[in-house]
């Protein structure tokens, strides 16, 4: 590991740890905290998090994915679990990529300053993983494009300013038409989530720490031209890239979650004597689990860093999506095992908020299902790696 990259990490743990014990608390608030409070924003501005890939002349410091993804990897390790700003580094970056200069004026200086929260709005009751199923629909006027449909499973869309709305353009039959690939006729924007023709009710779930999850209505909402993200029906591109920097984020987050567990129970496991003098950490069927997960994490966060480097060094998105969807495949496996290990050791003291542990149980399902499913990356490993006939 690089001095330089000691120095990032020893910066964002020292700047995040002391909002730890308030932010595990803030699991029992959920009515105020929305899953994303301000301290982590304005933390995440002081270590400059966003600005790695903003260019400079927006005031960015292109430090690049590895420093964000090691970084965020430190933040996640103090017990700080919140992804809304992967969600937003998403939006960010396909702005940075695809978005007009009117938008990167509007919005990047205010994201450099952990003001401005951008969540992701993709998902449809009636398309589930099959994004291009999506009915939502966007429509070219004279002051931009107006939107309508339905949406669901938008995270956070209480306290983000902005969402990245996926919809269509052209409609499947349009498409199909004009002969224009399957990909085509999705279109991508930054909708204020105050604008009007917005109306959301909070979903009954679970699942990603404090946050909240929301079904959306947009009915003839307008959005101004220049919050068009990428060319109009050409979405798709903008979100496969975008992707892939989602999906390293997430696994470097897993890489500091599953170190929080390994911290909390080692240390435990260490001072905990229930038969005689022993520490429960010398019995094998404890120290084993932690173990296999300490192996599994090393390995795993070589190989992430790994790919986040070669996104820095250019390489084409198509070329490594694979290698995204794999590791975010191990990485929500590893998740399983640190929490399984960590209850393993902790016994009940896992099952107190306070500590962090319990709360991601339902993290770790979550994560076989999100930013993509297990099932489907297995499909891609098998279609476009292993060249096997599609299934479905
Ligand atoms: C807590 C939470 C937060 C979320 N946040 C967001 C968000 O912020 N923004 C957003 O856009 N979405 C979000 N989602 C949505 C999520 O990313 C999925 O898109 C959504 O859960 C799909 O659900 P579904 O039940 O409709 O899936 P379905 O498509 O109905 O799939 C159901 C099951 O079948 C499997 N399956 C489906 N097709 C195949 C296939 N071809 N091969 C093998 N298996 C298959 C899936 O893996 C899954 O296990 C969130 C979901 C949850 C639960």
């Amino acid at each position: 590991m690089s001095d330089n990259m000691i120095e990032w990490r020893n910066q964002a743990r020292e700047r995040f740890q002391p909002l730890s014990e308030d932010f595990l608390k803030l699991y029992k608030m959920e009515e105020e905290s929305g899953g994303a409070p301000d301290e982590v924003w304005h933390a995440l501005a002081d270590i400059d998090w966003f600005g790695c890939i903003v260019p400079k002349k927006y005031g960015g410091n292109e430090a690049g994915l590895f420093k964000m993804a090691t970084t965020f990897e430190s933040v996640c390790s103090t017990g700080v679990v919140s992804f809304l700003p992967c969600l937003t580094a998403l939006s960010t970056a396909a702005v940075v990529r695809a978005g007009s200069h009117e938008l990167k004026d509007k919005i990047l200086p205010s994201i450099l300053r952990g003001k401005t929260k951008i969540c992701f709005s993709a998902t449809e009751k009636n398309a589930g993983f099959n994004i291009f199923n999506i009915e939502t629909h966007s429509n070219k006027n004279d002051e931009g494009y107006i939107l309508n449909g339905s949406k669901t499973y938008a995270t956070a869309f209480d306290v983000a300013d902005y969402a990245m709305v996926v919809t269509r353009s052209l409609s499947a039959d349009q498409r199909e038409k004009m002969k224009l690939p399957k990909t085509a006729g999705i279109s991508v924007y930054l909708v204020n989530t105050k604008s009007q023709g917005i109306t959301k009710k909070m979903m009954n779930t679970r699942g990603e720490g404090a946050a909240r999850q929301f079904d959306v209505q947009f009915s003839n909402c307008q959005v101004p031209t220049e919050n068009l993200v990428g060319k109009e029906h050409e979405g798709a591109l903008v979100l496969f890239t975008a992707f892939n920097l989602e999906r390293i984020l997430f696994c470097s987050g897993i890489l500091g979650v599953a170190e929080f567990c390994l911290q909390q129970a080692t240390e435990y496991a260490k001072q905990r004597s229930v038969f005689g003098e022993a520490v429960i950490g010398s019995y094998q069927a404890v120290q084993h689990p932690l173990a296999d997960v300490k192996i599994r994490l090393d390995v795993l966060r070589n190989q992430v860093y790994h790919v986040a480097k070669t996104i820095d060094a250019g390489a084409n998105p198509a070329e490594v999506v694979s290698l995204c969807s794999g590791i975010k495949y191990l990485a929500s496996e590893l998740l399983d095992k640190a929490v399984n290990a960590a209850v393993g050791a902790m016994g009940g003291q896992a099952f107190h908020e306070e500590n962090g542990i319990i709360q991601l149980f339902e993290l770790s399902k979550l994560l076989h299902l999100s930013p993509i499913s297990n099932a489907m990356v297995l499909n891609e490993i098998a279609e476009k790696v292993l060249k096997l006939p599609k299934s479905y």
